[in-house]
């Protein structure tokens, strides 16, 4: 079998790898898009203290994290081992009692079922500022040891390799797709055609102007984040854990004493890759308002990313209904660095007809 991958984030790599892994003739073109939302995505891995209750959403989210575990181990026997992957444990807390002890409840229920989180702790507000230096210092908060956060731009960059060292090819390259009575012609950038007996389309935020022309109205928008780096000089950051307060905004680090706090969700942004004054005062300020001792960290930079979102919180992945041999891999929303491994995983299993580990109509394209 030939498959063509269009798009090379989190999702069209991680479906390129596993397609490649089964045997499959993988071509992969990505265009690289200012805003492609793997490159700016903040790479928390960790569902259970999400807010989100929508069931399948949520059974998707968990699957996805604990995945990591295959990946990750199944990268590092490739080689493949600068994930900016750890463990590092998540802080859950808030402002609010009510949401606090809310938060509690529910990741004492999701833990249950999932041993990877490993041991939930309370923390007094001592213990959890002992953890990550910056925050203020009247927080308790819930420890979560199997909270983990991943670079996702290195994470993406690996699938993709490891799919290259299977035979897959890679192209950096704008593709389009013409409906045809028997089927879908593809183009590359200089209009050549391709051919391929199963194409995905995995463009993300772009994905509907990919498939606008087979008159597909396809549902998912862009949704702009703006996400802010700052680097605390002379600070080792690398093992602080991910910083979860229950509302719309998070703290992680990485390695070169970087503190990374997100995010705008901008909706009806359209594609507007610029940092703008309210984005940025949002973000720092609800970074400082957590995290009194980030007021003299340096700024490094902003990134911006166009999530992916669809109508409903769930991914859209399957097979498209009326058209041989086209698929779409999208929707992965502000969930896709944790989701994303997973569900090409899934949608790799059905194109190539391996045994479903799961129902997965809930996300099929149209349904
Ligand atoms: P993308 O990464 O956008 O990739 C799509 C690719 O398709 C692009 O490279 C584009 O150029 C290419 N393409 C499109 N059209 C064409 C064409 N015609 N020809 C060739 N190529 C084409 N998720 C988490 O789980 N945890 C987080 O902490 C997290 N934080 C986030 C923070 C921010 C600020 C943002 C923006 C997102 C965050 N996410 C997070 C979500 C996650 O980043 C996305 O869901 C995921 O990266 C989407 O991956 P994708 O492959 O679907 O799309």
């Amino acid at each position: 079998m030939r498959a063509i991958v269009i798009g090379a984030g989190m999702f069209g790599a991680s479906t390129a790898l596993q397609l490649a892994r089964s045997g499959v003739e993988v071509t992969v073109y990505d265009h690289g898009h200012p805003g492609k939302a793997t490159m700016a995505g903040a790479g928390i891995v960790c569902p259970w203290a999400t807010q989100v209750e929508e069931p399948k959403w949520y059974e998707m989210y968990a699957a996805g994290a604990r995945f990591y575990g295959d990946l990750v181990g199944y990268l590092d026997a490739q080689g493949e081992r600068d994930l900016g992957y750890r463990k590092v444990g998540a802080l859950v807390t808030s402002e609010n009692r009510a949401d606090f002890d809310a938060a509690g409840a529910r990741i004492a229920a999701r833990v249950k079922t999932a041993p990877e989180a490993g041991e939930v702790q309370l923390l007094s507000p001592a213990e959890a500022q002992a953890k990550f230096p910056v925050l203020k210092g009247d927080l308790p908060a819930w420890f979560l040891p199997g909270g983990a956060r991943v670079d996702a731009r290195l994470l993406s960059a690996a699938m993709l390799r490891a799919a290259v060292a299977l035979g897959a090819r890679y192209h950096s390259d704008y593709v389009t797709l013409e409906r045809r009575e028997d089927g879908v012609i593809l183009r590359d950038g200089q209009g050549a055609r391709l051919e391929a007996d199963e194409i995905i389309v995995a463009g993300g935020a772009w994905a509907a102007q990919i498939l606008a022309p087979l008159g597909i109205d396809h549902p998912v928008k862009p949704q702009k984040g703006q996400i802010v780096h700052l680097r605390l000089n002379g600070t080792a950051t690398a093992d602080w854990p991910v910083l979860l307060p229950m509302s719309s905004y998070y703290m992680l680090t990485f390695d070169d004493s970087r503190v990374v706090v997100g995010a705008t969700r901008e909706n009806d942004s359209g594609f507007d890759y610029r940092v703008t004054a309210a984005g940025q005062a949002e973000v720092l300020g609800a970074g400082m308002a957590l995290c009194p001792g980030l007021a003299q960290a340096e700024l490094i930079e902003t990134r911006i990313g166009f999530r992916p979102a669809g109508p409903t919180i769930k991914p859209i992945f399957g097979r498209v209904p009326g058209i041989a041999g086209l698929s779409v891999a999208n929707g992965l929303g502000a969930g896709g660095i944790s989701i994303g491994p997973y569900a090409g995983k899934l949608l790799a299993d059905l194109l190539t007809g391996a045994p479903a580990e799961q129902d997965l109509s809930p996300y099929a394209p149209g349904a």
